[in-house]
């Protein structure tokens, strides 16, 4: 994306949130990014305090996206999968703290989440694109390649060592949710504290809109309002393949290395958008009973469950009564 098509999609609509002088006017600003569009809203006092935010929030998403991205050849996380297998390397905050989220949900769902998934999910993107199946041999090799396990991490000198050659990660179902986290907290950093950011179908909350108790969304058939808070929906409604009758979803199954193909949509509301991100994949693949135990585990989480006619939420989803 050049600076100048991003300049032309940047639309920045200002929309007078009340006539009274004084008074934080609404603003909002789409933009294409992590290969979807990115929307924020924010409370701001004026034009010259909305325009410079939205753009430095913007900026950040697009470092994000050059850290963590598996799309871009010479993103961090790219480079760091060429350097030679059991070399420890020297990573950036952002992706650290990433893969450290990561590596603690793999321990907590059985490697049911694992970023070490890539070189199986290119597979599937390919297999998608040709309606085929992966080749059996293939898919074989792939997995060979993968196993959260293989990733070390070291906190204290911040180095990443991946011990096979070979392996290729891969943060489709976490970094969008950190990139809204991170956006949101430049606007912060500029006191704009009224504000949201939407990643397509991840969405960090800051304070809510002036006079309200939080923002307004609809997920499921129920109305929510959120403030500091994030919600990410994964499932298989927007990408999939559809091969010999069966549609198998983007999200892996990482025990038989096949698209899940129970039609499951799983909502989860955390505090940030890093964890709402990686826990509703996680618990796509986990399945109601089990993901229900992760997110019971998990404090300030709650989950919404759609899938084969019923819809099961977690005790602390707002809205239910139990
Ligand atoms: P979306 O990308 O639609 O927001 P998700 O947040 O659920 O949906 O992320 C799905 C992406 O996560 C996949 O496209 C793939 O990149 C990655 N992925 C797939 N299966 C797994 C898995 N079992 N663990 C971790 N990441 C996965
Ligand atoms: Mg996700």
């Amino acid at each position: 994306m050049t600076s100048s098509s991003r300049r032309a999609a940047y639309l920045a609509v200002s929309l007078v949130w009340t006539a009274c002088a004084g008074q934080p006017r609404l603003f909002e600003a789409v933009e294409p990014h992590m290969g979807t569009l990115v929307r924020i809203r924010l409370y701001a006092e004026g034009e010259e305090q909305a325009a410079p935010a939205m753009h430095a929030a913007f900026a950040r998403i697009a470092e994000v996206d050059r850290e963590l991205s598996d799309y871009l050849p010479d993103s961090e996380v790219n480079r760091l999968c060429r350097a030679p297998a059991g070399t420890p390397v020297a990573v950036s905050a952002d992706l650290f703290r990433v893969l450290e989220a990561s590596q603690d949900l793999a321990a907590e769902s059985g490697g049911e989440f694992d970023v070490t998934l890539g070189p199986v999910i290119r597979l599937w993107r390919q297999a998608r694109r040709d309606g085929l199946m992966p080749a059996a041999d293939a898919l074989k090799e792939a997995r060979a390649r993968t196993g959260y396990a293989k990733m070390r991490l070291d906190a204290g000198a911040r180095t990443v060592t991946l011990a096979q050659a070979g392996m290729q990660l891969d943060l489709g179902a976490i970094g969008k949710g950190y990139a809204a986290d991170a956006a949101l907290a430049v606007l912060c950093e500029r006191g704009i504290t009224r504000a949201l950011v939407a990643a397509s179908g991840d969405l960090a909350f800051g304070d809510p809109p002036p006079g309200h108790g939080g923002w307004r969304i609809g997920i499921d058939t129920r109305v929510l309002e959120l403030r500091n808070a994030a919600v990410s929906t994964s499932g298989a409604a927007q990408q999939h393949a559809d091969i010999g009758g069966k549609r198998y979803s983007h999200i892996i199954d990482p025990a038989s290395g096949l698209g899940l193909t129970a039609p499951i949509t799983v909502s989860v509301i955390a505090p940030r958008g890093i964890e709402s991100d990686s826990l509703s994949t996680a618990v796509s693949v986990l399945g109601a009973e089990r993901g229900l135990k992760l997110i019971a585990k998990r404090p300030h989480t709650a989950a919404l469950i759609a899938g084969g006619g019923r819809v099961i939420a977690s005790p602390g989803w707002p809205g239910e009564k139990r």
